[in-house]
């Protein structure tokens, strides 16, 4: 009797599992069962080198810096004319 049983279960599984592993993978497969995929962060804005300013030590982005035959960065002409700074 209890054959029987095992048999009946068993060939139901074998009849059903294949169905239960299409409907998953149809439901898999569906667009809107999809976790929502995160839209993509904007592109970073530009990232730019900072240089300090070698008279005053202010930061700016390194194509605003003013330059003197060293190629130290200054912050405006008036610090590059000025030169270096001490410390
Ligand atoms: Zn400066």
């Amino acid at each position: 009797m209890l054959k029987y049983l095992l048999i009946g279960v068993l060939v139901i599984w074998l009849l059903y599992s294949p169905l239960l592993k299409r409907m998953r993978q149809l439901r898999r497969d569906h667009p809107a069962s999809r976790p929502a995929t995160r839209p993509s962060p904007p592109p970073a804005a530009q990232v730019e080198d900072m240089v300090a300013c070698a008279h005053c030590g202010v930061h700016l982005p390194a194509s605003e810096a003013c330059l003197d035959a060293a190629q130290r960065p200054y912050c405006c002409a008036a610090h590059r004319d000025a030169g270096p700074s001490a410390h």
